[in-house]
């Protein structure tokens, strides 16, 4: 049965295929990007991205360096695991994963020393030729930071028979709460930018789009000082800003394609078919720093914040770091709270215990306290129709909810449930609470299983 519960209530305003919706970025947004040292036990899961899950590399007992690939990449859609700290493997074991459920994992205790593998610096990594420096992003185990977690290498080899045009790097962070990304541009705004010039090259795409909602003005203005200058560096090669409305859903990649470009990505497509790749602009840090300094993915910015956290802020975590450390770190509770989300508000997913790792997907750590919490009844269905207007992709939420409520499986292939994004706001909107992303996920599941 769907939770009865939902917070963040209230929305300021409604527009065709979003809401604007109370921000709470002010708990974080002008709080400097901080570092958490690595506690003594870290747990790194074998299954953090889309794809498949890592095979280990190490043993217990096995000692371990900062930096070495500890998880082997199978699969192509796949990305391989590094350690964050060095010391010595304690275990592989079954642990709760924040967003995958019940997953084998490596468990290291950490010595503090802090030894690394060698990192292979690069001067001028503009002149490798775009197969190295794919070889060199997938080496990294990079996936998209922006909460996909789909490993960026796939995204860059482009099939044979396309071209790209446009790269779009997605600074929206439309999610209320979220200011990571945010807070990236301000304080690592060269760094990204080199990242989003290699993208770029490696795609060939001509045009470049760096897509900000209005409601991060600083990062625009960090990102348009330094674009001009710049552009002498990368050959005149220009970034273009755009400054996005705010609004909920934006991030997602066919609504920030269709709000930068006025494509449209058909359902069941991708957007490399209207000749795009959207990367996020902390993938395109992360980007950089494997590429010039040639640091896997062993840590990541991430928001943790709610007003149950005494000191809410931006932080850069080491991958595997369990998150009663972080709280820890962040002074503890100043009341109990009543949620714990994974992610945004709105898409993330809740959490039943601090002893999750943060993993490369996850964007933040919402503690929701009881008072921001609104306990509710589902009523009938009163046919406004604001889930229809508001749905990103113009589907029928409420439609598919009714099938799925009384079992009608066979209505469901006129109303495509596989094409919804799971973006939450016709849930969120609809005065009579329905949980239609529920209703939704069960029907992706009972379409899938009539195929
Ligand atoms: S149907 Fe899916 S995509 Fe449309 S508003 Fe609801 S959750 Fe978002
Ligand atoms: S928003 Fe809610 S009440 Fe309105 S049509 Fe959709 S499901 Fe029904």
């Amino acid at each position: 049965m769907p939770e009865k519960y939902r917070f963040l209530t209230g929305y300021m305003k409604t527009f065709k295929g979003g809401v604007s919706l109370p921000e709470h970025k002010d708990l974080t947004v002008d709080k400097k990007i901080r570092p958490i040292p690595p506690p003594f036990e870290m747990i790194l899961p074998l299954g953090q991205h889309t794809g498949a899950p890592n095979k280990p590399l190490v043993n217990p007992g096995d000692s371990v360096k900062v930096g070495q690939c500890i998880g082997k990449a199978e699969a192509f859609i796949s990305a391989p695991l590094h350690s964050p700290v060095s010391g010595t493997v304690k275990a592989i074991k079954d642990i709760f994963n924040p967003i995958y459920g019940k997953k084998p994992a490596i468990i290291i205790e950490n010595n503090g020393k802090d030894t690394p593998v060698s990192f292979i610096k690069r001067e001028d990594p503009e002149s490798l030729p775009k197969e190295e420096l794919i070889a060199i992003i997938k080496d990294a185990g990079l996936v998209g930071l922006g909460g996909a977690a789909f490993p960026t290498h796939v995204k860059m080899n482009i099939p044979k028979g396309k071209t790209i045009d446009t790269l779009i790097v997605n600074g929206a962070e439309c999610e209320p709460y979220l200011t990571c990304d945010h807070r990236l541009m301000v304080e690592r705004t060269g760094e990204i930018l080199k990242g989003v010039y290699l993208v770029a090259s490696i795609l060939n795409a001509k045009n470049i789009f760096l897509a900000i909602e209005e409601n991060k003005l600083s990062a625009i203005f960090a990102m348009e000082k330094a674009t001009v200058q710049m552009k002498k560096e990368f050959h005149g090669k220009q970034i273009q800003i755009i400054v996005l409305k705010t609004k909920y859903p934006q991030g997602g990649e066919k609504q920030l394609i269709k709000a930068v470009l006025k494509r449209e990505v058909p359902p069941g497509k991708l957007p490399l078919d209207v000749g795009v790749v959207v990367q996020n602009a902390g993938t395109c840090f992360a980007i950089y720093e494997a590429v010039y300094k040639g640091k896997p993915l062993i840590e990541r910015c991430v928001t943790f914040t709610g007003k149950c956290l005494r000191e809410p802020g931006n932080f850069t975590v080491k991958i595997g770091t369990p998150l009663k450390d972080v709280v820890g770190h962040c002074g503890g509770f100043t009341e109990t709270p009543a949620k714990i989300i994974a992610g945004g508000p709105i898409m993330g997913i809740a959490q039943y215990s601090l002893d999750i790792p943060i993993i490369k997907g996850i964007t933040g750590i919402v503690f929701i306290s009881k008072k921001d919490l609104e306990i509710y009844e589902e009523l009938p269905c009163i046919r406004c129709g604001k889930c229809v207007d508001i749905c990103p992709v113009n589907l029928m939420p409420t439609d598919i909810g009714r099938m799925v409520k009384y079992s009608r499986w066979h209505y469901l292939d006129e109303l495509h449930p596989s094409d919804c994004m799971e973006c939450g706001a016709c849930a969120y909107i609809c005065p009579s609470r329905v949980p239609l992303v529920q209703y939704i996920k069960l029907a992706k599941i009972k379409e899938s299983e009539r195929k």
